[in-house]
């Protein structure tokens, strides 16, 4: 009795030993939080971490106890201080959202209450297919179609291509395997398609080269005339076309795939058809531009990304499937240690037979307060707004003889160069990649760059709730000063 009493005495838990001391930290690191936020304009979008921060990272495992005022003192000097940027009003770099502090709330509370959303009857689970019937009615999909919140876009891309695949492969490919196809199959996307699919049909079993890239016209859309070809071609070749990819939004260009001529030619050819619209598949809830994604709501899949133009804080992506039951048929197994039960804890749905994971966070929240909060009009709105600011750069870059666009300007992406007289190609690169390179370093814009049909360009995505007009006017006069110096410097 003594010996267990002893042992009780010592018995460990994570919770503060005095509450009231956590409180006190806690309400500073909101204060410190809502500082940082509200002052984003004054800062750097980005700086060099010096030598001493880098090696902050190399400490070693921690064994002994430190105070959790001192732990939060160097996360924030050495993390807190040197983030990637993108909430900045003037990151535009590769393609993400610029976060919300409603969203980081959501985050919190989500982690405070802890659920696990696999699955199980609890209102978080109530919030989670909550959240994807929204996301559902945003892009004209039927109440009856299913979907899953998953990490990101590449993760949302599997889901689709996976019961694309499951759905078109003429055998039960969850019991057979790939290698019990009859005929290999084909999946069909412009050249312009993003890396997450090569990598999809690679872990599908299908491998990179069932994967026909098709060329685009010269707005950079899928040329519908040579996927009919390729697929005709492919017939005859003894391959079956499985599944159309559609992509709303190139990560290049942000050019948007004629959806509804992809949604008619995959109905004729008994194809899937899958719409990665990680980029604008949420241009159909901005009203000036919805139109833009006509065709979507006839998707059998779609991958769409509430962390970009919901601007939801990472990680959410979501997965939707037209067809529920084939949707659960490509992942759900029911382990007996996972059984439903009739009341109950175990007597919800479970969500995890809609992916891959079983655990599950409660990304739910963090969309969901934001959008009650904004209400989804308003979210239209910003996206509306980010076109509109498009489109006004691509106007002060056209007024100015020193820089020129290099492909039009569709939706939030503007692709332009500073022209050097008389350079070559190779020089036009190493000019602009400089330019990119002392906006970065001087604090001023995040841009990136890419290369579109054999010319470089640096590239402004423009997905950022923070953005205003003066700072697009901000970037251009940079632009013009930073390539005076670059000219000077004669560093071409
Ligand atoms: C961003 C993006 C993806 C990948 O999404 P993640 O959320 O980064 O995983 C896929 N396709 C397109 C067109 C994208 O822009």
């Amino acid at each position: 009795m003594d010996s267990l009493r002893e042992l009780m005495a010592t018995e460990e838990t994570l919770d503060p030993a005095d509450w009231a001391d956590v409180q006190a930290l806690s309400h500073r690191i909101v204060d410190d939080a809502i500082g940082h936020l509200r002052d984003v304009r004054e800062r750097p979008v980005w700086r060099e971490m010096p030598a001493e921060v880098r090696a902050f990272f190399s400490a070693p495992l921690p064994h002994e106890p430190s105070l959790i005022a001192d732990v939060y003192g160097e996360v924030a000097r050495n993390v807190m201080a040197y983030p990637m940027g993108n909430i900045h009003p003037r990151f535009w770099s590769w393609y993400m959202g610029s976060s919300n502090f409603t969203g980081a709330l959501g985050d919190f509370l989500a982690a405070i209450q802890g659920s696990n959303l696999g699955g199980g009857n609890h209102a978080a689970g109530l919030m989670d297919s909550q959240v994807v019937d929204w996301l559902k009615e945003m892009v004209g999909f039927p109440a009856s179609a299913s979907g899953t919140l998953v990490s990101g876009g590449s993760m949302a891309n599997i889901i689709g291509l996976t019961v694309a695949r499951n759905a078109k492969a003429g055998v039960d490919v969850r019991e057979s395997g790939v290698g019990a196809i009859p005929k290999p199959l084909r999946f069909y996307a412009s050249d312009q398609v993003h890396s997450c699919h090569r990598k999809a049909m690679e872990v599908l079993g299908l491998g990179n080269r069932a994967l026909r890239r098709i060329p685009t016209d010269a707005a950079l859309r899928i040329d519908v005339d040579a996927l009919k070809r390729a697929i005709a071609e492919d017939r005859e070749a003894g391959f079956k076309p499985a599944c159309v990819i559609g992509t709303a939004g190139t990560v290049n260009t942000g050019a948007l795939d004629d959806l509804r001529s992809l949604a008619a030619l995959a109905a004729e050819e008994d194809m899937w058809f899958h719409v990665d619209g990680c980029i604008a598949a949420l241009i159909a809830i901005a009203p000036q531009n919805a139109s833009l994604v006509a065709g979507i709501e006839q998707a059998h899949s779609i991958a769409l990304d509430p962390h970009k133009w919901l601007h939801v804080p990472f990680e959410a992506g979501c997965a939707l499937v037209r067809d529920a039951s084939a949707h659960r048929n490509a992942f759900a197994v029911t382990p007996e240690y996972l059984e439903s039960t009739p009341r109950g804890l175990a007597s919800g749905q479970w969500l995890h037979d809609f992916g891959l994971q079983t655990s599950r966070g409660f990304r739910a929240l963090k969309i969901w307060m934001a959008l009650k909060e904004h209400g989804v009009e308003k979210f239209g709105r910003l996206i509306d707004q980010n076109i509109a600011q498009a489109r006004y750069l691509a106007s002060l870059i056209e007024a100015e003889p020193a820089l020129e666009l290099t492909v039009p300007t569709t939706i939030n992406i503007v692709c332009f160069r500073h022209r050097v007289e008389g350079a070559s190609e190779e020089q036009l690169k190493a000019f602009n990649t400089e330019l990119m390179l002392r906006l970065q370093e001087e604090g001023i814009a995040a841009l990136s760059d890419t290369t579109i049909h054999g010319r470089h360009c640096l590239r402004v995505a423009i997905t950022n709730h923070r953005t205003r007009r003066d700072d697009l006017d901000l970037l251009v006069r940079e632009t013009l000063r930073i390539g005076r110096e670059v000219e000077v410097a004669g560093l071409i």
